[in-house]
């Protein structure tokens, strides 16, 4: 079964997940936004092992606790993001763009070790214990942001692609508003209408809601939206 935890941290409340297969105790982290060493005690309290970091897209908001994280875990776990974002995590999350400095502990990861080690693409599986995930890559907030899909658990880590009536701002570097469109359209709205979206801040929601009610994003009219690929 899939046990998920929510910590909401850092300084523009971002939600990390700390996820894990309850037969195994093997867990992940999706997002390590902040005070790595937070996610660790979570982690120890219900004797999950984390082995893996699954990175939705790199703004300094979703990487910024990685370092004391991986610090903090013998043997390191691995770490997985899309390259389309690896421009974004080698310039510490675009921090500066937004005011803020990256916490000394990922500079320092930075400088000597975790880099990431797996490249996700779209529909790469990733396991977690028994517990199957799919990548979907959905482009429009950053050029690599990626969301995971557990079809077991009806759920879906969408990061800052779309939250409850709201989506991802597309006026930072690398955003693309006819992108996060498609992505949303594509990837997301035909997801089945029950899976949980859980989102990179905020609360919870559903596809079905957000096709019902998401008043930026309404589902495809007929006619109207032409997908891009052919
Ligand atoms: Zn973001
Ligand atoms: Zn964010």
């Amino acid at each position: 079964m899939l046990e998920i935890v929510t910590l909401v941290l850092g300084p523009v409340s971002t939600n990390t997940y700390l996820i894990a297969d309850s037969a195994s105790g093997e867990a992940a982290v999706i997002d390590p936004a902040w005070d790595g060493h937070l996610i660790l005690i979570e982690a120890e309290k219900r004797g999950w092992r984390i082995g893996q970091v699954w990175i939705t897209h790199a703004h300094f908001d979703h990487i910024g606790g990685t370092g004391d994280l991986v610090r903090g875990l013998d043997p390191a776990p691995v770490i997985a993001l899309h390259p389309n974002d690896r421009p974004l995590w080698d310039s510490q999350g675009g921090a500066a763009l937004f005011g803020f400095s990256i916490p000394p502990t990922l500079r320092q990861a930075q400088g000597t070790g975790p880099a990431p080690g797996i490249d996700l693409s779209a529909g790469m599986a990733l396991k977690l214990g028994g517990l199957h995930f799919e990548v979907r890559h959905t482009p429009g907030h950053t050029p690599g942001l990626c969301v995971f899909y557990c079809a077991e658990a009806s759920v879906c880590f969408c990061g800052d692609l779309i939250f409850q009536r709201s989506v991802g701002r597309t006026d930072l570097l690398g955003g693309d508003w006819e992108a996060l469109v498609a992505s949303i359209r594509t990837q997301i709205y035909t997801l089945p209408d029950g899976t949980r979206l859980l989102p990179g801040h905020g609360e919870e929601t559903t596809v079905g809601e957000e096709k019902r009610e998401n008043p930026f994003i309404p589902p495809v009219t007929q006619g109207k939206f032409a997908p891009q690929c052919s």
